[in-house]
């Protein structure tokens, strides 16, 4: 197991009687998988994120990363594995606008070892590459598409070789293909090994990965097993993710 959420429960604000958003929910990822996450808009399907990744406390209950409990550790502790060992891909990439494409991609290893930038930026240069944008290093990020710049995000997320990759509806900004291409991309990252979960509010995006879960009102209550997806039956599967959805 990556990541073992254990009876967790999250509430927000002060008063004793406010609904848990998380509520003694348990959750198990295991190394190497892919795996979506959905529900209806205000289930904590983000809030489960942030709890997940120690990007927020849990009330109660437990979260282990690897063999570390989280729920234990100080927020030094925190950021320095979130930003060693997770990466993070939301609707949109949070960019510095002063800063070119490439700049931004290698910014997460910059904070760290700021030994050798010439290694760092030939990283970026080859994750850029193999996402599609080779091209668009010198760009700024006011002059490329909403494709583009999410695949300027994997690469972020991707240039400190992270075990895990968070996707808070990686696609929900684009347009259906190139959701697929982003899709696909997050295929390959997992086919190398890194375990990958997505929230997605799309029946296509789910049925790419091989375990969905669906959240209501902070709980998971329902879990589709699926294998791994190897190019072929897509049609079954949306099938599938949708019957389980309604
Ligand atoms: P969506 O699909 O719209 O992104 P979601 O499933 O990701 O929804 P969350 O963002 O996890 O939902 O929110 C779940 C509930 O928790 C909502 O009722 C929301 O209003 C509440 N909530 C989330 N974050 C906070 C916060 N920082 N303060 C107070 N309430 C919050
Ligand atoms: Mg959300």
């Amino acid at each position: 197991k990556i990541i073992i959420g254990d009876r967790i429960t999250k509430s927000f604000g002060e008063r004793e009687e406010q609904r848990n958003v998380l509520d003694e929910l348990s959750i198990e990822i295991n190394e190497g998988e892919f795996v979506a996450i959905m529900g209806a808009s205000g289930s904590g399907k983000s809030t489960l994120m942030f709890a997940l990744s120690g990007m927020d406390e849990v009330n109660s209950g437990k979260v282990v990363f690897g063999d570390r409990d989280l729920s234990a550790m100080g927020e030094n502790e925190l950021s320095d594995i979130r930003r060693t060992k997770m990466g993070f891909v939301f609707q949109q990439p949070i960019m510095l606008k002063n800063l070119n494409i490439i700049d931004n991609i290698i910014l997460p290893m910059m904070r760290d070892n700021r030994k050798n930038v010439a290694s760092i930026s030939d990283k970026a240069r080859a994750l850029m590459k193999r996402v599609g944008i080779g091209e668009l290093e010198e760009h700024d990020i006011t002059q490329v598409s909403g494709g583009q710049l999410q695949r300027a995000g994997i690469c972020r997320a991707l240039i400190n070789n992270p075990k895990i990759i968070f996707g808070d509806e990686p696609t929900g900004a684009l347009n259906s293909k190139s959701a697929q291409e982003i899709m696909n991309i997050f295929s390959e990252i997992n086919e190398e090994g890194t375990t990958v979960l997505l929230v997605t509010h799309d029946a296509k995006v789910a049925a790419r990965t091989e375990r969905v879960m669906f959240m209501r009102d902070g709980k998971i209550v329902s879990e589709l097993k699926l294998s791994k997806y190897d190019g072929t039956n897509m049609d079954t599967r949306i099938e599938k993710v949708t019957r389980k959805m309604i």
